[in-house]
């Protein structure tokens, strides 16, 4: 998957339903996202042009989908 971390540091803001205007595809699910629903931008710091929306759930669990050994 698009791992926005994989370019340093990320800016995450939550947007509030009210705020979700538009239909988005989270890169982790390649699901879309819902005019109306509450998700996640992440904007990496030093490539903005590569900002995602992702789902809550996405961004949350995205860690324990590869766990370390
Ligand atoms: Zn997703």
């Amino acid at each position: 998957m698009d791992d926005p971390e994989s370019h340093g540091e990320v800016n995450v803001k939550f947007l509030q339903p009210y705020q979700a205007r538009k239909s988005y595809i989270c890169p982790n699910c390649n699901r879309g996202i819902s005019p109306g629903t509450s998700h996640y931008v992440v904007v990496p710091v030093h490539a903005p042009d590569l900002r995602r929306h992702w789902h809550r759930g996405c961004w949350d669990g995205r860690r324990t989908r590869t766990p370390r050994r």
